[in-house]
């Protein structure tokens, strides 16, 4: 299983029943949290999120719409037992700013926060667990801002059993074989696992890009990311307002789509001035057909 739901699909204000950037990632049973916005606990409780099932928290930067809503979520977690270390992935910054409100309030967290600090412009990993290996996007935004890559790690494929016994592998070592491991034989003969396994299955990717310009490259370098989130804050008829604020038109998101050969590409970070979203579609769809709006609270399975 391997599933994204986005939470919150608005840019800086929420807007028509959109919410702020928030997204929940379910592989196998293991959940994440990309940005926090304000609201972002609400929508977990509504979508019925088993929220100390979190195991870590990606912050893509300081702006208020992507983690004024951890404070309350971490206080949350708290009073409601967690005491499992949680881990969160952000940039410079966000401890002092958390430590700092903690201590004003006089908040205790019942559990321990494990930070991992982001301060490179060079693609870095930032999480890896049995599953699945993160890695930090480099944006340009107004202030320091990455996005991640959700990477399955590949798996060997299935142990072709009637191939092992025709060639006379002793039993004893099959497991090591499933494994991926080669074996030598007493005898001195030397089995490579790769004769005994089936090919490995597909492992699958996700990347959230959000808030950044238009970046050329970048597409080229998330090449065949099966699913994309990029921003389209604006159309493109609002490009100097995307070029000075630092933001993406649905075009451009398109465009990087294409450039990546991304499976498919969800649109969000929506600005309040559209209340119809059909026209960033098609705008999106231009370039690259394949483009879908955010719908929040929908379940989207990579597989
Ligand atoms: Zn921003």
């Amino acid at each position: 299983m391997f599933e994204l739901t986005i939470l919150g699909s608005s840019s800086a204000t929420p807007a028509f029943k959109r919410h702020l950037s928030a997204q929940l990632i379910h592989h196998h049973d293991r959940l994440f949290l990309i940005d926090c916005g304000e609201g972002t606990q609400f929508q977990l409780l509504k979508y019925k999120v088993k929220i100390q099932k979190i195991d870590a928290i990606f912050i893509s930067h300081l702006h208020g719409d992507h983690f004024f809503g951890l404070p309350g979520l971490l206080c949350s977690l708290s009073n409601h037992e967690r005491t499992r270390p949680l881990k969160i992935i952000a940039p410079e910054g966000l401890p002092e700013i958390l430590e700092q409100l903690f201590r004003l309030s006089d908040t205790r967290m019942k559990f321990d926060i494990e930070y991992q600090i982001l301060k490179s412009n060079v693609r870095e990993k930032v999480f890896e667990n049995n599953g699945l290996e993160v890695y930090s996007i480099p944006l340009q935004h107004r202030v320091y801002c990455n996005g991640y890559l959700f990477q399955e790690k590949s798996k060997p494929g299935k142990f072709l059993s009637e191939v092992a016994k025709a060639d006379a592998v002793p039993v004893q070592y099959f497991h090591l074989l499933k494994q991926g491991n080669n074996v030598t034989l007493d005898s001195g003969r030397v089995l490579k696992y790769e004769d005994y396994l089936g090919p490995s299955p597909k492992s699958y990717s996700y990347a959230y890009c959000s808030d950044t310009r238009y970046i050329p490259g970048l597409g080229a370098s998330l090449n065949g990311v099966d699913l994309l989130y990029h921003e389209a804050t604006f159309m493109q008829d609002l490009k100097p307002k995307a070029d000075t604020t630092y933001h993406s038109t649905a075009r451009e998101a398109g465009m990087v789509a294409q450039e990546a050969q991304a499976g498919k590409l969800i649109l969000g970070h929506f600005s309040a001035r559209y209340q119809d979203l059909t026209p960033l579609l098609e705008e999106a769809r231009s370039v690259f057909p394949e483009s879908y709006l955010a719908e929040e609270g929908a379940l989207v399975k990579l597989k």
